[in-house]
């Protein structure tokens, strides 16, 4: 059976649909952390942002942009926050690629991205960003 947000993408199952566009479809969370918070999805069933087609990214990003500055004058709202839960260590619980947006105000309680990681890390640059670029080369 597909996955829930493959059959919201389909219309196979009910969602507050407020786009649907060439790859992307934006509909409301059922469980809204904020008035206003929506999760955009590829239409294609694709677990992990590093396996979506490029242009199915591009489709992605764009429904994003599009619709990030309509939700937050629809709820009033001063501030977005933007993210994705990739991978289920990061507590990704549905196995589509789903980016939050998540309308803000100041002194709303929620904290920056920066608040989700208690401790931070101490490598060393340079070595971190050596071990990237390497992987990079290879992809
Ligand atoms: P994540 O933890 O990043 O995987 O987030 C999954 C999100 O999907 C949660 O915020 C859920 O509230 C939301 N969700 C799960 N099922 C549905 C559904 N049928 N319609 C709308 N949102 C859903
Ligand atoms: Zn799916």
């Amino acid at each position: 059976m597909a996955c829930v947000f493959c059959r919201i993408a389909g219309g196979e199952i009910p969602a507050e649909v407020i786009a649907r566009e060439d790859g992307a479809t934006a509909f409301l969370d059922v469980t809204p952390l904020a008035d206003g918070h929506v999760l955009v999805i590829p239409n294609v069933h694709v677990g992990r942002v590093e396996d979506l087609e490029p242009d199915t990214a591009a489709a992605l990003f764009r429904a994003v942009h599009r619709i990030v500055g309509p939700i937050r004058a629809a709820v009033g709202a001063e501030g977005t926050t933007i993210g994705i839960n990739d991978g289920a260590a990061t507590g990704q619980t549905v196995p589509h690629v789903h980016v939050h947006v998540v309308p803000r105000r100041t002194g709303d309680g929620a904290g920056s991205v920066h608040s989700i990681f208690p401790h931070g890390t101490r490598q060393e640059l340079a070595s971190v960003a050596r071990a990237i670029r390497s992987q990079l080369e290879r992809a």
